[in-house]
């Protein structure tokens, strides 16, 4: 482990994994890189109704039903075997009534780093998770809060997220880790970025961000507007000039230009392999996978490994997905790592 001074503890195989890729990519031997954060969607369930998530929209909770926590468990232990680090996502994974043990179990099994991407709403109740997290991610567009309540579908949300990101901010440096909020930039809050930016700046937690997207993975039809257009420019700009005079924003500056001008680049899928809540792996990814075969059943590292690199890892309409398109970018940029953790 190395421990710096800005940054949770990294694990080393982490870096490694990271380095050799680099190179890999650099080489243009993109066909053997090596998987370096699992992002594990425990649930579909949400306890929210954003305007622009798919996720409520088309029924997902029903359609992929949840592992029972052995299950769970099992996917960890085996994915383990080849990805150094997890990101639990969903829906809302707090809503998942054995999150704490999961969380736990990833960290027993040398997960690091672990994330959460979460909206807050249950997080007083699941707090014992900030142990064994190093990057909690909450989800808010604005700190306007009706405009927020509007967005999340739910009367209320607004207030509870900007409290809770302040009540937990000033835990980050005791419980160690590391608190950002994300923002999906929508025509409904695109005037407030600025806003938001602050609020992070003051209340000492870090930014990200993506535009709203369409369920192919490119950008949303209403940001195309010429009107919007320059407003979404204009919120972009907000963000790329704090993130050179400021250390608010997290999202790396190849990542910033290219979303900025809805330009998405190379895909290396292998980096962020998914697994849903029902256990199945969506390689590529869950736009382009055509075969879903279920990790637990496959029962071994070395059966997933082989999956992954016989599935090609194409598609004819490259997307912004921003976990696929950041991962990538910091493949053919480490240097972009390297500035975070100095
Ligand atoms: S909190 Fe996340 S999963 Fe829930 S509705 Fe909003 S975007 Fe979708
Ligand atoms: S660019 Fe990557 S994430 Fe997007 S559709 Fe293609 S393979 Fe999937």
């Amino acid at each position: 482990m190395i421990n710096l001074p800005t940054l949770p503890p990294i694990n080393s195989a982490f870096l490694r994994a990271f380095i050799t890729d680099a190179v890999r990519v650099r080489c243009g031997r993109t066909r053997d890189l090596r998987p370096l954060i699992l992002t594990y969607f425990v649930t579909f369930r949400c306890d929210m109704r954003c305007t622009y998530c798919d996720y409520t929209d088309h029924g997902y909770a029903h359609r992929f039903k949840e592992l029972e926590s052995e299950g769970a468990r099992e996917v960890l232990r085996i994915c383990r075997e080849g990805v150094p680090a997890v990101a639990f996502s969903g829906g809302e994974p707090l809503l998942r009534s054995d999150i704490v043990e999961l969380v736990r179990y990833a960290r027993t099994l040398g997960y690091r780093p672990i994330s959460m991407f979460t909206n807050s709403l249950m997080l007083e109740e699941k707090q014992e998770v900030l142990e064994d997290i190093d990057y909690l991610q909450i989800s808010l567009d604005t700190i306007d809060e009706e405009l927020q309540d509007r967005l999340s579908g739910c009367r209320g949300a607004g207030r509870r997220i900007v409290n809770n990101i302040m009540r937990y901010a000033p835990l980050q440096k005791a419980k160690r880790f590391r608190l950002n909020i994300n923002c999906v930039l929508s025509p409904a809050n695109l005037d407030s970025v600025p806003e938001l930016l602050r609020f992070a700046e003051e209340t000492g937690v870090r930014f990200t961000f993506s535009p709203q997207l369409e369920a192919d993975g490119q950008a949303a039809t209403v940001l195309h507007d010429p009107d919007t257009r320059h407003r979404y420019q204009r919120a972009v700009a907000a963000i790329l000039s704090h993130k050179r005079s400021t250390d608010v924003v997290l999202d790396i500056l190849p990542f910033i230009r290219h979303v900025g001008n809805f330009q998405s680049g190379s895909c290396y899928p292998m980096l962020t392999p998914r697994v849903y809540p029902d256990g199945t792996l969506r390689f590529p990814c869950s736009i382009v996978c055509r075969s879903a075969p279920s990790v637990p059943e496959l029962g071994s590292w070395r059966q997933v490994a082989m999956v992954l690199r016989k599935t090609p890892a194409t598609c004819a309409s490259p997307c912004l997905l921003p976990c696929y398109l950041e991962m990538s970018l910091l493949a053919e940029h480490p240097f972009a790592l390297l500035q975070e953790l100095t």
